[in-house]
């Protein structure tokens, strides 16, 4: 629980909830993707808990410490949230060593999230992912196909380097499947039994060539990917002000406090970490 609101103390916005590990998936044939379901411990917690899709939060180990990960799951999946973190260094690798049933702070949602509520309503949607930043993208499209009749077309072109590398492989079957999606999934290189497409992300964008009309694009992946998409959607007349970016700077409060995150007056963390590219562009550093 974050605050006992028995007594008359002010909510303290560094306290996490308390949750736990409700069930692990290994994502990824390297074994170094990993999807954590939790569950806040409160029942209130849980109840009350809500965010918007693109929106993440700050993980807590004790003794290790405290770390931003996205929010791979809907608002629309209730009881739980999902999380799927890479294995990169000493939090997250603590994070992959744990085990069903152990205990994990959770300090969020935090941050803005995509506008899926407001600008992006009754838009076409491109959602353009590489590798594992597809996470909060997931939580996006899930939103969205909950609330199908808000968007007009909705176009996914999800790349990795490797079959065995792509998230959520069942959940990309069924999106195959449906009629009112269109989903590209490549893979770098050919790869035995991988009869789908083959090719950078960019370059199937390039092929895809989704109209700019009435449209907005959602892209997350490294970011030479999104340095290389950027152009083939251009040459087709999208603006800056069409394509949503979530930046992954180094962050510690979370709330817009420490100055850990910002870059000139705006601070990833709370202003973010969701911004246009028009937006990105205005900053003082190059992304
Ligand atoms: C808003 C936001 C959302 C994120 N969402 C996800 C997610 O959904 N899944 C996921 O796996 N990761 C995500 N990240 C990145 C994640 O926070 C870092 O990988 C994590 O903090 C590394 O912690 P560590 O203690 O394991 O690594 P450390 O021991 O601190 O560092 C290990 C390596 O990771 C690099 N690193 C550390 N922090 C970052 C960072 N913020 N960005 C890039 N490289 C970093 C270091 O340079 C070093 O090479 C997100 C980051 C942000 C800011």
């Amino acid at each position: 629980m974050r605050f006992d609101a028995s007594e008359e103390v002010t909510m303290n916005p560094y306290l996490p909830y308390s949750a736990v590990i409700d069930d692990i998936f290994v994502e990824t044939e390297d074994g170094n993707l990993k999807t954590f379901r939790i569950v806040l411990e409160n029942e209130e917690d849980r109840r009350n808990w809500t965010h918007r899709p693109g929106q993440f939060a700050m993980l807590s180990i004790a003794g290790k410490g405290e770390i931003p990960i996205g929010i791979a799951s809907s608002p629309t999946e209730k009881g739980h949230l999902l999380f799927t973190v890479n294995r990169a260094g000493v939090v997250t690798t603590a994070l992959h060593k744990m085990n069903v049933g152990d205990p994990i702070g959770v300090r969020g949602p935090l941050g803005n999230g995509f506008p899926v509520d407001s600008e992006l309503k009754g838009k076409n949607i491109v959602i353009i992912a590489g590798g594992f930043a597809f996470t909060t993208l997931r939580a996006t499209l899930i939103y969205m196909l909950e609330h199908r009749g808000d968007y007009e077309n909705i176009t996914v072109i999800y790349g990795a380097r490797t079959p065995g590398m792509l998230l959520y492989k069942d959940e990309l079957k069924q999106w195959q499947e449906r009629d009112d999606l269109n989903v590209y999934i490549t893979v770098d290189r050919e790869a035995p039994g991988w009869d789908g497409l083959v090719g950078f992300v960019p370059t199937i964008a390039g092929q895809v060539k989704p109209s700019p009309e009435n449209a907005a694009a959602l892209i997350c992946g490294p970011p030479i990917m999104i340095k290389f998409t950027m152009p083939p959607l251009e040459e087709v007349g999208w603006r800056n002000d069409q394509v949503y970016l979530s930046l992954e700077n180094r962050m510690k409060c979370a709330i817009g406090i420490c100055g850990h995150c910002n870059v000139g007056p705006v601070y990833v963390c709370k202003d973010g970490p969701v911004f246009t590219r028009a937006e990105v562009q205005r900053l003082p550093v190059e992304f």
